[in-house]
């Protein structure tokens, strides 16, 4: 494929690729990676790839790896060619970087010694999933990956429960089950979700259902590959979540955490189990 041949200006272009199909990247990010003086990759194996797939030559240029556990080591080496004058493209393994990939101290540094970033925009599994899941997009909130510790996912979905608008997560075929379950037990079972995986790929699968009946799957079933589930918004809650635990706070006060808990489900609209759940992290807080 022919391109035209023109030196591109110093700066960091932060290239998105594909997350499976490989002709999901732009006409301008091949032109990109095929003009930049640097290349620089989470995967340089990845990247190669790519590039061989769409003729383009990594020839006599730097190709350096660049991720979380050598960032320290390369980011200077990254900051001197851009010093030099040089333009640098930056890929991530899949998808765009910075979004749950790394790149964000990279841009940052860039941007803080005062040169050039530039977004070569595509690809985004969470973008991708919200537009196959069948649920609300008209407002979103991007969790990424939750935390591997159940107490610490569950203490993270519970402050996602009022959110108003659709939960995207990325999540490991290893962990979805738990996470489902931790996402019934906290936001309830009844809630729209969907499970998206293997997107843009041969075994590209869209599973709708409540939380429950996703949950219910994974008993008798295995969700393989790449997966972003896709959590709708719940219905408004009679009393918001700063209301229920001021009210936890008092009835915790003069009776049992069974007791409160019957009260102040009773009292707010609130699902007993996230009021249960609430109690017992109030009270494990307590000296
Ligand atoms: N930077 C990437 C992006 O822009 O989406 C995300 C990288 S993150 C390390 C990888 C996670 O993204 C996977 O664990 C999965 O949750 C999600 N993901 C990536 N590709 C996917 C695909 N083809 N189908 C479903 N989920 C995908």
């Amino acid at each position: 494929m022919d391109r035209v041949k023109s030196a591109l200006s110093p700066g960091l272009y932060l290239i998105a690729t594909p997350i499976g199909s490989s002709r999901d990247i732009t006409l301008r990010s091949l032109d990109i990676l095929s003009l930049v003086d640097v290349l620089v990759a989470e995967d340089t194996r990845v990247l190669r790839k790519l590039l061989e797939i769409h003729g383009i030559q990594v020839g006599g240029r730097q190709l350096l790896s660049y991720h979380d556990h050598n960032s320290n080591r390369v980011s200077p080496q990254i900051l001197a060619a851009l010093k030099s004058g040089k333009s640098v493209a930056y890929a991530s393994e899949a998808g765009t970087p910075m979004v749950a990939d790394p790149g964000f101290n990279l841009a940052r540094a860039a941007v803080a010694e005062g040169y050039k970033l530039v977004s070569a925009p595509g690809p985004c599994a969470a973008i991708a999933a919200l537009t196959l899941s069948g649920l609300p997009t008209d407002r979103f909130f991007f969790q990424g990956f939750l935390p591997n510790a159940e107490t610490r996912r569950k203490s993270v979905l519970r402050k996602l429960a009022d959110v108003p608008g659709t939960l995207v997560f990325y999540e490991s075929p290893r962990r979805v089950a738990a996470m489902l379950n931790d996402a019934v037990e906290t936001l309830g079972a009844d809630r729209d979700a969907a499970i998206c995986r293997e997107m843009t790929k041969r075994f590209e699968e869209i599973i709708q259902g409540e939380l429950g009946d996703l949950l219910e799957q994974t008993r008798s079933r295995v969700f393989k590959g790449e997966l972003v589930v896709l959590v709708g918004r719940g219905s408004p809650s009679k009393t918001g979540l700063e209301d229920v635990e001021a009210a936890l706070d008092l009835a915790l006060r003069e009776c049992s955490v069974r007791d409160a808990v019957e009260r102040v489900a009773g009292q707010t609209g609130t699902n007993r189990r996230q009021v249960y759940q609430l109690a017992l992290e109030m009270t494990r807080d307590e000296p």
